[in-house]
């Protein structure tokens, strides 16, 4: 079995390339009414790329993968940068 189709698995089992992977299509299957505009998905990236919080694509105020909350309409910033 592929580790994109395992639904049990970490994703430190993964090889990067499956990471990276496994988070764009995450992102991708978001239904279009949840996922954020693209322009405010980019302001959204711009934002952390200038945010001293942001380290390898990891905001270290939440934890989250700043791509994969950007991404949602409904998420914010826990600092309220967007
Ligand atoms: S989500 Fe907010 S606090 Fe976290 S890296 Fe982005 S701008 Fe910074």
């Amino acid at each position: 079995m592929s580790a994109r189709r395992c639904l049990r698995c970490l994703l430190r089992e993964f090889d990067e390339d499956t990471y990276i992977r496994t988070l764009k299509e995450h992102i991708e299957r978001t239904p279009a009414g949840d996922r954020a505009a693209p322009e405010i998905y980019k302001t959204r990236l711009d934002t952390c790329k200038s945010c001293d919080r942001l380290e390898r694509g990891t905001c270290l105020a939440c934890g989250c993968y700043v791509e994969l909350r950007a991404a949602s309409r409904r998420s914010r910033c826990p600092y309220g940068k967007w």
